[in-house]
């Protein structure tokens, strides 16, 4: 599951704990607030507070396992490090789908800024929502 070897690179231990928590947001898939993580882990009937899985959850960033993301209306979400993307929220049914691909890597122009990364969020209506509207 977690790689020991990058626990120990930074000084940290990889306990129980954090392991059941990565399993568990690994499992739940997709992009998930601390509150949503707390509720699966209410669930499965491991006694672990809010505050360790918030704690756990931003090392996990710190490692580089797990990705922040900032999405107007939402908490702040977690979702697992995979390939770069962007986002697409649709505004009816709260849905959040990944939208693969990026057209604007080395867009950044001139030199007086040295961007590392870039979130992109588009806000809409999906087509699922959209289609069903359409029939009404
Ligand atoms: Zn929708
Ligand atoms: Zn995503
Ligand atoms: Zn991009």
């Amino acid at each position: 599951m977690i790689n020991k070897a990058l626990f120990a690179r930074h000084g940290l231990r990889m306990t129980e704990q954090r392991e059941l928590i990565y399993s568990t947001f690994v499992r739940m898939n997709g992009h998930q607030s601390v509150d949503s993580v707390y509720n699966e882990c209410i669930k499965r009937g491991l006694r672990i507070g809010k505050t360790t899985i918030y704690r756990t959850l931003n090392l996990f960033v710190k490692l580089k396992l797990v990705d922040m993301l900032a999405i107007r209306g939402f908490p702040v979400l977690y979702e697992t490090k995979k390939e770069h993307h962007h986002h697409f929220v649709c505004t009816k049914c709260h849905n959040i789908y990944d939208i693969k691909g990026c057209a604007i890597r080395g867009y950044m122009p001139g030199s007086k800024f040295h961007a590392k990364y870039h979130d992109i969020v588009f806000y809409g209506i999906c087509d699922r929502c959209y289609n069903s509207d359409e029939k009404r």
